[in-house]
């Protein structure tokens, strides 16, 4: 499996990994070096050799991209993009290689977006290849639509036109994932997204969703595309290595005492804050979001990353005052384990970037959703949380609104999701979605089903090339 680098590629991935070996399979789980190093600071347990993980093995090996974040221009996504390809194409294929010789021979590739060059060096080994779309499967129609041109997009005479997908709800020109918007300045990732819907390789797209979540859209697509949904990938039984720790990819170390400070709430009091490993929120929003969350008088705990070392971003700074206004009523973390902070009984709602995977786990786990959709696909999330699986209100658009949402705004939103008629009708839905993906990954569920077809599918390709190497076919 390569997984490109970054949290939100990176943790559907190994969810994956981890599900494909629990089956029975070695699991050899890839990404850059430069991003893999980080993952084995924070998690000691990430071995090169095979280890044990339900009744197959996985291991990790990483592709040295020799990357230096902080230098001068490290974090220009565009520069590193185009480096990973030309190094990954020439380090991934010696890896397969070398892992032959060892007598662990590659029966599949899995990749998942931003890094489409994976299809092309399996096609060029003759290896059968996969990818896990790790975003949902509107999203994935949107950009099927937009690339294959069936439907009309926004463009630069006709910004604000509508779109209507089949099987979906009407778009408005913000709904749409808006690296599809002419203005948006993510033509890198544009570019990225769209090169893997050239390819022809990839015998099966795997998709972090469920079914029942998706239906109608779900079957459209099959007719289209070998789609299998298999989400929500995070809800696998627990799965650890020999000496009990899980496998996670996580770049930051958790705060500790988290989970402590939740036991001390009350039953639903908390929201819980976080905008996900990239989102970076201007100060006055940070401002305005703090004295709203304030004034709404709630608990909170709030996952305040630093911007990454090399960027342009000032260090986040709460407004004077503010920690001992809040008091004991207030958690602020760099940090958390968001699958059982959204899982604990003090949690009330979760206030989102609505990035796809903390859609999952929100919607999965029945927790109501307060969305704040920035960029990418986080606005078709939103549209779809708020409109079609009604377990969300919404904060704010999107960065294409360009405004600072203001505090009594913030207030506002945090009341009517945590108390009242509409938190109720929230909560209820959630708990439906909640049982639908607890039966599609049980036995005979939907997505174990797709997940074991997949399994099967790469078994019989392998056990066909043993018979044809032995020359018995
Ligand atoms: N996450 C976490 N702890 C945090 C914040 C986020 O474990 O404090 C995880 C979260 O559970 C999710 C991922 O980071 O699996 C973020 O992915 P998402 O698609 O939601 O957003 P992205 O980071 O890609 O914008």
């Amino acid at each position: 499996m390569v997984s490109f680098p970054g949290q939100g590629h990176v943790n559907p991935m190994l969810r994956l990994g981890k599900r494909l070996a629990a089956k029975g399979i070695l699991v050899t789980f890839s990404t850059a070096e430069s991003y893999g190093c980080q993952m084995r600071k924070t998690n000691n347990n990430l071995s090169d050799e095979p280890t044990p993980c339900g009744s197959g093995m996985i291991r990790f090996e990483f592709i040295d991209d020799a990357w230096d974040y902080s230098k001068p221009g490290g974090n220009d996504l565009g520069l590193y993009m185009q480096h990973l390809e030309s190094v990954g194409k020439q380090v991934l294929p010696q890896m397969i290689e070398e892992n032959k010789k060892r007598g662990r021979p590659v029966s599949c590739l899995v990749n998942n977006p931003f890094i489409p060059w994976v299809s092309d060096v399996a096609e060029i080994l003759g290896i059968p290849s996969a990818v896990l779309w790790v975003q949902s499967a509107a999203s994935f129609s949107c950009y099927y639509h937009y690339m294959h041109k069936l439907v009309p997009f926004p463009t630069e005479s006709e910004p604000k036109l509508e779109v209507q997908l089949p099987a979906m709800p009407l778009l408005k020109h913000d709904e749409i994932p808006s690296f599809l918007h002419p203005a948006s300045p993510y033509t890198m990732l544009k570019k990225a997204i769209l090169g893997q819907f050239n390819k022809s390789s990839p015998f099966c797209i795997l998709m972090d969703t469920f079914q029942e979540l998706e239906l109608e859209l779900v079957e459209h697509l099959s007719k289209l595309c070998p789609i299998k949904t298999v989400g929500p990938l995070f809800k696998h039984p627990k799965l650890s290595s020999p000496d009990g720790e899980d496998f996670r990819g996580d770049l930051l170390t958790s705060d500790s005492g988290v989970m402590q400070w939740l036991d001390s709430k009350p039953s639903s009091s908390v929201v819980y804050i976080s905008f996900g490993s990239v989102v970076i929120l201007k100060q006055e929003q940070i401002d305005e979001l703090a004295y709203g969350l304030l004034n709404s008088g709630v608990n909170f705990l709030w996952v305040l990353k630093e911007p990454s070392p090399g960027t342009s971003y000032l260090p986040v700074k709460l407004p004077d005052g503010f920690l001992d206004k809040a008091g004991d009523r207030a958690k602020i973390v760099q940090w958390c384990p968001q699958e059982q902070v959204l899982a604990h009984p003090s949690l009330a709602c979760f206030l989102t970037h609505c990035g796809w995977n903390s859609t999952m786990e929100a919607v999965s786990i029945g927790t109501p959703i307060i969305a704040f959709p920035q960029f990418g696909d986080q606005v078709l999330d939103a549209k779809y949380l708020v409109d079609v699986f009604k377990v969300g209100i919404r904060l704010c658009r999107g960065e294409d609104e360009n405004r600072i949402i203001p505090r009594d705004e913030v207030e506002k939103c945090v009341r009517e999701a945590t108390s009242g008629a509409k938190a109720t009708e929230m909560k209820e839905n959630a708990l439906k979605w909640k049982k639908a993906a607890a039966d599609a990954v049980t036995e005979g569920g939907s997505s174990q089903l797709n997940l074991q077809a997949f399994i099967d599918d790469i078994v019989a390709t392998c056990t066909a090339e043993k018979f044809k190497k032995a020359g018995l076919q």
